[in-house]
């Protein structure tokens, strides 16, 4: 659904993308992570056509975005990390509009803004001016804009940031709803437990280009867990330890003579990943990347 090859932007002597690629197939959720910096919202401006890239190419389904910029707007729902939209119009209006870009009209159009306002859990304010409401109501009508129209292609750029756990939980699900429904999703967050939530398949950005793609199980499997052991023995009670083969570690503890009283042992996970992104920034010195 989404091919972007080679991107390069440069402003001034920083390259905020460096040879970024990403393939986005229909029906995934990719979240894009990296730290702050690292490119992602870069990505999604040009991808949304908002920025253009110095270099590199993007497909959109079958259209070249650099051809068909317009038409493109009918492929793709865009919820940037800055919330645009019209204060003064109502949730509503704001929502037609971004219908009409999206090519609806008609009963259609009006179907589907009622849909995606029951959807986001909007309907009871759909008649307010957008600058009366709250911060989370404002992320759940940007969300809105973006899902109208149900186009193939989504991208979110931390869509719950300052979002309570009802809008949170309301986004969360609409965008389950349509990866399932065959959407193609690009999610941008810090806030991992929600990648874990939307199954998604993760892209690692550093230093303006990806460095690390596939599920979450493919990234985390080779990082330590965590083995932890209690013992009856008041002197060390407890025994926590990284391992990437727990059996063999708990074996040599085990032959060690101490007797566990209980065992566990926690699997690596997002926060392990993102760790070890930083580990291995800080070692590569990658974190200052401007050309200067
Ligand atoms: P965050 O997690 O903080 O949102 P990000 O991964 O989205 O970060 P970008 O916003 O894409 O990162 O920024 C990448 C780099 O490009 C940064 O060094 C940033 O300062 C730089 N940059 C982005 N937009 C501009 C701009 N309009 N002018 C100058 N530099 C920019």
């Amino acid at each position: 659904m989404l091919i972007a090859e080679g991107l390069v932007k440069r402003y001034g002597p920083c390259r905020a993308l460096d040879g970024f690629d990403l393939t986005v197939p229909a029906g995934e959720i990719v979240g894009l992570i990296g730290h702050n910096g690292a490119g992602k919202t870069t990505f999604v401006e040009i991808v949304a056509g908002l920025v253009r890239p110095d270099a590199g190419r993007i497909s959109i389904a079958t259209l070249d975005a650099r051809l068909a910029r317009r038409a493109a707007r009918r492929f793709l729902g865009v919820a940037p990390q800055e919330l645009g939209l019209y204060g003064t119009a109502t949730v509503r209006e704001n929502v037609r509009l971004f219908a009409g870009l999206a090519g609806l009209r008609g009963r259609r159009r009006d179907v589907e803004i009622a849909q995606v306002l029951e959807e986001l859990r909007l309907t009871a304010v759909a008649d307010r001016r957008v600058g009366a409401l709250s911060g989370g109501q404002r992320r759940r009508v940007q969300a809105a804009t973006a899902l109208v129209g149900s186009p193939p292609l989504l991208l979110l750029d931390e869509p719950t940031a300052g979002a309570d756990p009802e809008t949170r939980s309301a986004l969360l699900s609409a965008v389950r709803a349509r990866a399932e429904a065959g959407t193609a999703v690009v999610y941008t967050t810090h806030y991992l437990p929600e990648l874990v939530d939307l199954d998604a398949t993760l892209a690692l950005a550093r230093g303006g280009r990806i460095i690390a793609r596939g599920t979450q199980e493919e990234l985390t499997r080779h990082l330590p867990g965590e083995l932890r052991v209690t013992f009856a023995d008041p002197a060390e009670p407890e025994l926590r330890r990284p391992t990437t083969d727990p059996g063999a570690d708990l074996a040599a503890l085990l032959a060690s003579g101490r007797t566990p009283v209980s065992v566990d042992v926690r699997r690596p996970g997002l926060d392990d990943l993102y760790r070890s992104m930083e580990i291995a920034a800080t070692e590569a010195g990658t974190e200052v990347r401007d050309a200067a």
